[in-house]
C-alpha cells in the first residue's frame, strides 16, 4: 500500500488557470481537489480535510482573504498551510498589510516550478514525513527517503505500515493522535480500517523498536490515543 498522497485543495475560479494547477501538482504525487469559488471552498475544506491549500485572492462570492481569515481564526484549521495567489504585486502588499495569516504568496504570473517548490516547503514543515525528510527522536532516526529505520546506529526492519505509523508520531513529538487520526494518515480515509488495528501495529512498532528491556518510546494517552516522547 502507497503512502496516502498530501491533499491539496486548489481554489481558482479561472478553470484554465486551476487546470494548469491541479494537472501539476497531480504530476508531482498530489491528491487534488478543486474548487471554483469562495463558498465551494468552504466546503470542500471541511469535507476533504486537505494538508495544504493554494488560494487565489480574486473569487466570486467570498473572496480569497475572507476565507484565509476565517481559516487562520479556528484552531482546528489554522495548521493548515495557505499560499494565496494574487494578480498584481499591491494585492500582496495588502495581503501582508492586513494579516490575513497567510503562509505564503505568490504573484500571478507565477511560474508553476516556483509555486511547486513553495508547497512542498509547506508540506516539509507541517507534515515531514510526507516531504522526504529525516526525522530523529531519542537516538531513533529515520529516513523517509531511503525507508530505513536505525536505533541507537542498529537498523530496524518494520513492514510498510509500521514505518508510516512512526514516522506519523514521529513528525512531532509529544503530540498525541487519536486511533482515528492515524487511521486517517496512515492508512488513508478512503480505506476501511477498524480503530483495533491501530492498536495491533502500534504493538508491532513497539516490539521492533527493542523490547521490554528499552524504554517504550510510543506513549499510551488512555482515552486520547498515542504520541512519540
Ligand atoms: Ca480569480
Amino acid at each position: 500500500m502507497a503512502q496516502p498522497r498530501p491533499r491539496i485543495l486548489v481554489v481558482e475560479d479561472e478553470p484554465a488557470q486551476r487546470e494548469v494547477l491541479a494537472y501539476n501538482l497531480e504530476a508531482e504525487g498530489f491528491q487534488v481537489s478543486r474548487a471554483s469559488s469562495g463558498d465551494e471552498a468552504l466546503l470542500l475544506f471541511d469535507e476533504e480535510a486537505p494538508d495544504l491549500v493554494v488560494l487565489d485572492w480574486m473569487l466570486p462570492g467570498v473572496s480569497g482573504i475572507e476565507i484565509c481569515r476565517r481559516w487562520k481564526a479556528r484552531a482546528e484549521t489554522r495548521g493548515v498551510p495557505i499560499i494565496m495567489i494574487s494578480a498584481r504585486t499591491e494585492e500582496v502588499d495588502r495581503v501582508r498589510g492586513i494579516e490575513t495569516g497567510a503562509d505564503d504568496y505568490v504573484v500571478k504570473p507565477y511560474s508553476i516550478v516556483e509555486l511547486m517548490a513553495r508547497v512542498r516547503g509547506q508540506l516539509r514543515r507541517v507534515r515531514p514525513s510526507m516531504a522526504g525528510a529525516r526525522l530523529e527522536f531519542e537516538g531513533v532516526v529515520l529516513d523517509t527517503e531511503s525507508h530505513k529505520v536505525t536505533r541507537d546506529g542498529v537498523e530496524i526492519s518494520l513492514g510498510p505500515t509500521e514505518f508510516r505509523l512512526l514516522a506519523t508520531l514521529m513528525e512531532k513529538p509529544g503530540r498525541v493522535l487519536s486511533r482515528e487520526q492515524l487511521l486517517d494518515r496512515v492508512w488513508g480515509r478512503d480505506i476501511y480500517v477498524d480503530t483495533r488495528t491501530v492498536d495491533v501495529h502500534v504493538g508491532r512498532v513497539r516490539k521492533a523498536l527493542g523490547g521490554p528491556s528499552r524504554l517504550d518510546l510510543i506513549r499510551t494517552v488512555r482515552g486520547a490515543g498515542y504520541a512519540i516522547g
